[in-house]
């Protein structure tokens, strides 16, 4: 039999909204109402508590002896197709430390899919972290939460008092380390199922990067100096590397994530050829920003920072276990922290032809690219 021990999913209700009517879930957008003026579809969904099926059958014939097993079959089928049933398994106990993870990836599953196994990728899964700045230290702490086997970090830069209005990995008696090395002994405390390896460097060129990813499974950028050269640099390095990545980027008020797998969707430079073929400004608004020179001062209020930083750390394990469909792939996923909103702009293709760095376009055909040499980072 297809179903051994089905339970309603326990992250919902099962209640009476009157004698003709009754509800599974009480959160809007997930809640499903059924029509059961004979009440057996309610007597069915209450006794779904991990027993037996063979038992759940005769307590429903028990109480309804109309019904044939095959009727009950269908009942819960019927509440199968709604996603809100599950299998009990024997791994659950409530000493995992992942079970409330465990329990909200329940949500995205059906009975034939084993929720567990969306946590064993997470613990599979080695993530390659560049930057610890307020981006960067916060995903760290949210990833050694969900138990990666490693994680690999790279950043360059010591803590200062300035960083601990939101980089909470860090305390005062840390102003003055390393970055890394604070790091590593916060998450072996905080995690010790997770590997750390940290490297202390500012990279300045993709072989910087290309070192590092071997074994990795996704890369988490997380720096953004110089603006948008420094993201140009990764990109090159996850594309050669055939490694997905994850881009995170804040601007004052503004978070953005991008997502860019190797030649399947479009890269970060394809985003440029997008801009370059579609939107008449986008040179001139390039040059000026980069004649600006401007060094803006670090704007990062933490609440604006924490939006960003979940939404970047949940797109990365949507894009290592696809729990659910991710949000940022080929497009760029906006939050504004002013209102808690999100949007995600239009998405850019893959010019497999013209992309000098993922297909097979020449960078001279581009003038965009000519603007993007900096006197410190190499492109390649
Ligand atoms: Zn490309």
């Amino acid at each position: 039999m297809k179903y051994k021990n089905p339970r309603v999913k326990p992250i919902y209700p099962v209640y009476r909204l009157n004698n003709q009517r009754f509800r599974i879930g009480a959160q809007l957008g997930i809640t499903v109402e059924f029509d059961d003026p004979e009440g057996q579809l309610f007597s069915l969904a209450s006794r779904l508590t991990g027993q037996k099926i063979e038992e759940v059958i005769k307590a429903v014939q028990d109480e309804f002896p109309e019904l044939t097993t095959e009727d009950i079959l269908s009942g819960l089928k019927m509440l199968d197709e709604q996603g809100v049933i599950e299998e009990t398994l024997p791994e659950e106990t409530d000493k995992d430390r992942y079970l409330p993870n465990i329990n909200y990836f329940s949500r995205f599953i059906g009975i034939t899919s084993n929720r567990f196994e969306i946590q064993r990728k997470i613990h599979e899964s080695t993530i390659l972290l560049l930057g610890l700045g307020g981006g960067g230290s916060n995903i760290l702490t949210l990833l050694s939460g969900l138990g990666p086997k490693k994680i690999i970090i790279v950043d360059y830069d010591r803590v200062e008092l300035g960083n601990l209005g939101r980089q909470f990995l860090f305390r005062e008696t840390d102003v003055g380390k390393l970055k890394t090395v604070v790091a590593k002994k916060a998450i072996n405390e905080m995690n010790s199922d997770v590997k750390i390896e940290v490297h202390n460097l500012k990279i300045k060129s993709s072989s910087d990067i290309l070192q590092y990813v071997n074994g990795v499974d996704l890369v988490i950028c997380a720096i953004d100096e110089p603006p948008f050269i420094i993201h140009r640099v990764v990109n090159k390095a996850i594309v050669e590397a055939s490694v997905p990545c994850v881009f995170g980027a804040s601007q004052v008020s503004r978070g953005r994530v991008y997502t860019v797998i190797p030649r399947v969707t479009g890269c970060f430079d394809c985003l440029n050829l997008n801009f370059s073929k579609h939107d008449p400004k986008f040179l001139s608004q390039f040059i000026g920003f980069r004649e600006a020179d401007f060094n803006p001062p670090s704007i990062a209020y933490g609440p604006g920072m924490f939006q960003l930083v979940g939404s970047i750390v949940d797109e990365s394990v949507r894009v290592l276990t696809r729990y659910a469909k991710p949000q940022s792939l080929g497009t760029q996923f906006e939050i504004n922290y002013e209102d808690g909103s999100s949007f995600t702009h239009q998405t850019w293709p893959r010019f497999e032809a013209e992309c000098p760095t993922c297909g097979s376009g020449k960078i001279d055909d581009w003038e965009i690219f000519k603007y993007y040499q900096d006197k410190d980072v190499k492109y390649g």
